[in-house]
């Protein structure tokens, strides 16, 4: 057989959920399974938390650095949430998408749909919490937002779980092993399209040729 013949494109797979959902703890998890995938680092002006790295988690810019990289038209999509601006920059999509491997993308309902829009051969996935009581006992047990931001993304997740029929397919993040495993279910089963083929042609005369 020649592998060579069934390459695939690599495309971008968007997490999109409200806040506490999961995303980020989804992310890192398939990350750690090492199957091809990596990471695109977005911008923001929120204030960098204890855990994170500038660089790594994010790219922590001044509000005016940001408005200059929307003006300069450096962002793929953009959008302010729970306060902040939050984007994903273009260069981090062609960078990385020609490096072999597909792109997760964390990124808010928002930008989701922007991305849509431009990346229509983009998977994109909707974390749901189980409920919105178990989504309160995760924002409150991680322990990133005072009392006002935790009653802002709870409001917010309300209005971001009436969309998710925006999306290609929901995955219900109840337990994180069976998620990271549907997720990559997902990511198997899109690869395995027809029109993800690096070069049909190639194939159809692979085996035509040679009765
Ligand atoms: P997001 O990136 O969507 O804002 P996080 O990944 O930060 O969400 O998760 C919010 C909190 O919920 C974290 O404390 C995380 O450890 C926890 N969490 C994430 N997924 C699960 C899960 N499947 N079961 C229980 N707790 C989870
Ligand atoms: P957090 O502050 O908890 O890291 O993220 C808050 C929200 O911003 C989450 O819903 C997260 O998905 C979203 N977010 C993170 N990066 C981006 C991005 O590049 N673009 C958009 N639109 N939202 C993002």
């Amino acid at each position: 057989m020649s592998a060579e013949f069934f390459a695939r494109k690599r495309f971008i797979v968007v997490i999109t959920a409200p806040s506490g959902a999961g995303k980020t703890t989804v992310i890192k998890r398939l990350l750690e399974t090492n199957t091809g995938l990596s990471y695109s680092i977005s911008a923001t002006t929120r204030e960098r938390r204890a855990e994170e790295e500038d660089g790594r988690d994010y790219y922590f810019l001044s509000e005016g650095e940001f408005r200059k990289k929307i003006d300069a038209g450096e962002f793929a999509e953009w959008a302010e949430v729970h306060g902040s601006f939050y984007g994903t920059l273009r260069s981090q999509v062609e960078q990385k998408l020609t490096g072999g491997s597909h792109l997760l993308m964390d990124v808010d309902v928002q930008g989701a749909r922007q991305l849509k829009n431009s990346y229509r051969d983009g998977v994109y996935i909707f974390l749901i919490p189980p409920s919105m009581q178990e989504l309160k006992r995760r924002l409150v047990k991680r322990h990133t937002e005072d009392k006002h931001h935790l009653e802002v993304r709870l409001k917010n997740a309300v209005k971001e779980i009436a969309s998710f029929p925006d999306f290609g397919y929901l995955v219900v993040n109840d337990h994180l092993e069976q998620t990271v495993e549907e997720v990559l279910q997902v990511i198997r089963a899109e690869e395995l399209k027809t029109n993800r083929l690096s070069d049909p042609a190639g194939i159809a005369k692979l085996y035509l040729d040679k009765p």
